[in-house]
């Protein structure tokens, strides 16, 4: 895999190397989900079923999946009563394993996932007046280690699947109870999207519906761990498949630069970057990807990549840390630079949302207003997102899985001995 072999980390943090397409299961039956429909022909013919036939249970089994959300292949209707125990034998319609679901007293949902092997990650969903956002993980764990962000204090411990990734946003359209019932009718393309091209529509839209976005913005960098990424947002993205337009989908990145183009072209979806300070100095300190891949350079690939509208402006994501990145000289720096750059750009500032062993601060409210201003005064849009979930730790950068349970000065100890692992693996 191309993605990880940019970043090599020696001993056991170095991210997976080798796909795991395919979750092999005990039983040895194959999970269908995050398999493109090719690929389930395929599995249908080396099972026994001649090209024709493999190919139109294919499409079938396509449909009931993703359309329809089924996890039983009994409720296939449309396929022969005699075929169904056939399917059942050989093959099985996965989810990932709901450990616990919490929800926030502001309506946010999170849940505790755990992998068929037995890894937890997290889920998270934010419903506000207008949309509802799911947010996503991509990783166990992270490969790199953001000093404020709690989930850079854990190892990776590997990459998810594309069925695990995509199992996400299926096993939320079950717990909002969000797959149609009946008949297909009703949920052609929908007039009323007008900011999105027909070629983006699939059958669903996002009228009526809770889960209307997506963003790449739970666990771990979605691009250390690309080509799964990318292969589960297109069956989100697919027609046939879950039918999200890209528009509704952003992916966040700490700047992992020589992916962006091939984000671009192979994903296309909205673009994310997790900016957080304006100089070398900072930046090198607080996202430490930045001694790889610096500011120019990550501006550079910024301003390269394609948008066809005002609609998709690249969105950098700016954390709010006590003394550390708020200053005025800070902001200006920050129009300046996107200026410099010619980026159709917002910024979203981040108030900085505490977790056990933090060494920051959040910035106070009238520090990030006046930041917000100066930015807004230069005809940029900056809001200051509204931080949520927090009393259940769903909110950005709180997302941190540990079943055992361990003393704080054990918890800190562990995180000081990662942070040091992979400093020294960032050189
Ligand atoms: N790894 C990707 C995506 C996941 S993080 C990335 O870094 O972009 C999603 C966003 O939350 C990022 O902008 C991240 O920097 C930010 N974040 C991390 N920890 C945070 C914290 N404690 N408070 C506020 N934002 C945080
Ligand atoms: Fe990883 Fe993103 Fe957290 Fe940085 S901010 S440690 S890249 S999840």
């Amino acid at each position: 895999m191309a993605d990880t072999q940019l970043m090599q980390i020696p001993g056991h943090i170095d991210p997976l190397t080798i796909p795991r397409d395919i979750t092999p299961r005990e039983d040895g039956r194959v999970d269908l989900i995050g398999l493109p429909r090719p690929q389930i022909a395929a599995l249908f013919e080396t099972a026994g079923l001649d090209a024709k036939a493999a190919k139109l249970r294919a499409k079938q089994c396509f449909h009931w999946l993703y359309h329809r959300g089924v996890t039983d292949f009994d409720m296939m209707t449309d396929i022969a009563k005699t075929m169904r125990p056939w399917l059942t034998e050989r093959f099985v319609i996965g989810r990932p394993e709901v450990v616990e679901a919490q929800i926030s007293t502001d309506g946010t949902r999170k849940w505790l996932l755990r992998t068929a092997d037995a890894h937890d990650f997290e889920m998270v969903f934010i419903p506000d007046e207008t949309r509802g956002t799911l947010c996503v993980s991509s990783q166990v764990g992270c490969t790199l280690n953001c000093t404020f962000c709690h989930t850079g204090t854990m190892r990776l411990v590997r990459n998810l699947t594309p069925g695990e990734i995509v199992g996400q946003v299926m096993l939320a359209r079950d717990a909002l109870g969000e797959w149609p019932k009946g008949s297909m009718a009703g949920f052609g393309p929908e007039a009323d999207e007008d900011d999105l091209d027909d070629e983006d529509l699939g059958d669903y839209s996002a009228k009526g519906r809770l889960l209307t976005n997506i963003v790449m913005m739970g666990m771990g960098e979605p691009l250390y761990n690309f080509d799964n990424v990318r292969d589960a947002l297109r069956l989100v993205m697919d027609g046939d498949g879950l039918g999200l337009s890209r528009r509704r989908i952003t992916l966040s990145t700490s700047g992992v630069v020589p992916m962006i183009e091939r984000c671009g072209a192979e994903i296309g979806v909205n673009l994310a970057v997790s900016l957080h300070a304006v100089t070398k100095e900072v930046r090198d300190e607080i996202v430490p990807i930045n001694r790889k891949y610096g500011i120019e350079e990550l501006l550079e690939a910024c301003a390269a990549y394609p948008r066809s509208s005002n609609s998709r402006r690249i969105t950098f994501e700016y954390v709010m840390l006590k003394g550390k990145n708020d200053r005025d000289e800070d902001a200006y720096e920050l129009i300046r630079l996107i200026k410099h750059y010619k980026l159709p750009a917002k910024v979203n500032l981040i108030p900085f949302n505490p977790w056990p062993g933090a060494i920051y601060e959040c910035s106070d409210p009238e520090r990030i207003r006046r930041f917000s201003t100066i930015i807004f005064d230069a005809g940029i849009s900056a809001p200051v997102r509204t931080p949520r979930g927090r009393d259940i730790d769903a909110a950005c950068g709180q997302l941190k899985t540990s079943a055992e349970k361990k003393s704080r000065a054990e918890l800190e100890r562990q995180a000081a001995a990662v942070w040091a692992e992979k400093q020294a693996a960032l050189g």
